[in-house]
């Protein structure tokens, strides 16, 4: 059975002029134990409210939602429980440890407000004292929040996550205010900690290279509407929609029309067995094109001059113009095979080209 299933879901909120707005639109996830499931999207395309939808802190217009194959939410039978009865936890943006408790304190904290029949003091002491050991910190149980390191502090919020042994943590943007480096490390830490207590994890982010990293599948959204729920892989390689290829990695984009074996853009014809229609966005990443002086043998050939050459690290990013079109290709390493103002060939295989009907 799904650790979550999500059915069809909608909710509208109401704007000041009375008018409505969807926040989500119909969406379905069908969620599996142990999953790293990530809501990705831009700023205000829905991912808090699906994410609180699940937890019980926003009530849906219309849909199903399970939790453990027990249904939590459902429009038809007017089924809602409260966030308390869901027996999931949330983790929230910078993972809202209070300030004024400890360590301990914060972990018991969800033991104390539990509903129903509360434990015995002893029984939550052993039960906070085996939460921070689990994740590795029982000697900080006294220390403040303010006494902890960035990962420290993340082992605290993911103990209070995890003392009610809830088998679902949702995540909200927990990494969202924290720099980049700690940020790096704190991920892998997470997806260790996932793997070892095996938590189903639903995380929300707007960053596509944290998606990619912790992901067993992205959920990618717009405007409340899930447009692609894939592998990191799948969603790269074979995105379902112009939005997802150019929220997902890099793209250079031109426009054709429909031709014998592909597209007819400005550039040439782009050879493509995909068909989108008699006009079409033609899209390429920057690191799936060939540079060369010769005119290649791959299916396409774009003419273009090198305007700029630019050493990133990891790759060498060739800024190429065409008439009105600039194309920006990579080349793994430091590459000093063309200098600005050099001619060159833009070469692309058939099963790197993305065609879309044009909007
Ligand atoms: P995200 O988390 O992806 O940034 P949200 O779920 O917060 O997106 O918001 C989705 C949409 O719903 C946005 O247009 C936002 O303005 C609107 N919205 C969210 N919460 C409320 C609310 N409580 N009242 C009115 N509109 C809201
Ligand atoms: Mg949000």
């Amino acid at each position: 059975q799904p650790a979550i299933e999500i059915r069809h879901l909608t909710k509208h909120f109401r704007r000041r002029d009375g008018s409505t707005v969807p926040a989500i639109d119909g969406a379905s996830l069908d969620i599996q134990d142990g999953e790293f499931i990530v809501l990705l999207g831009p700023s205000g395309c829905g991912k808090t409210t699906l994410l609180r939808s699940v937890a019980g802190l926003e009530t849906p217009d219309s849909g199903a939602i399970t939790v453990g194959g027990k249904a939590v939410f459902d429009s038809g039978s007017g089924t809602n429980l409260g966030a308390d009865r869901r027996e999931l936890s949330m983790v929230f943006q910078s993972y809202a440890l209070w300030p004024h408790m400890t360590a301990a304190q914060n972990v018991r904290y969800p033991l104390e407000n539990q509903r129903g029949a509360r434990q015995g003091r002893a029984a939550m002491n052993e039960r906070v004292a085996e939460a921070l050991g689990a994740v590795g910190i029982g000697d900080l149980g006294g220390q403040y929040p303010n006494q902890l390191s960035g990962g420290q502090q993340q082992r605290v919020a993911l103990a209070r996550a995890l003392v009610n042994n809830s088998k679902v943590v949702l995540f909200d943007e927990p990494l969202s205010n924290v720099d980049a480096k700690v940020r790096e490390s704190l991920r892998i830490e997470l997806l260790a900690m996932q793997r070892r207590f095996g938590f189903t994890a639903l995380f929300v982010t707007h960053d596509q290279a944290e998606a990619m990293e912790l992901a067993t599948r992205i959920a990618v959204l717009d405007r409340g509407k899930v447009q692609q729920f894939g592998t990191p892989d799948e969603i790269y390689a074979r995105p379902a929609t112009e939005y997802v290829a150019k929220f997902i990695g890099n793209t250079n984009e031109l426009h054709g029309r429909r031709a014998e074996g592909g597209y007819e853009t400005p550039l040439g014809l782009v050879r493509t067995p995909q068909d989108a229609g008699d006009q079409a966005t033609v899209l390429f990443r920057p690191e799936h094109a060939e540079l060369s002086a010769e005119r290649p043998g791959t299916a396409s050939a774009l003419p273009g001059r090198v305007v700029a050459v630019l050493f990133m690290g990891t790759h060498t990013e060739f800024l190429v113009r065409s008439g009105e079109t600039r194309m920006r290709i990579w080349v793994s390493g430091r590459s000093t095979d063309f200098a600005e103002g050099d001619e060159v060939w833009v070469g692309l295989r058939e099963d790197h080209v993305m065609v879309f009907p044009a909007a």
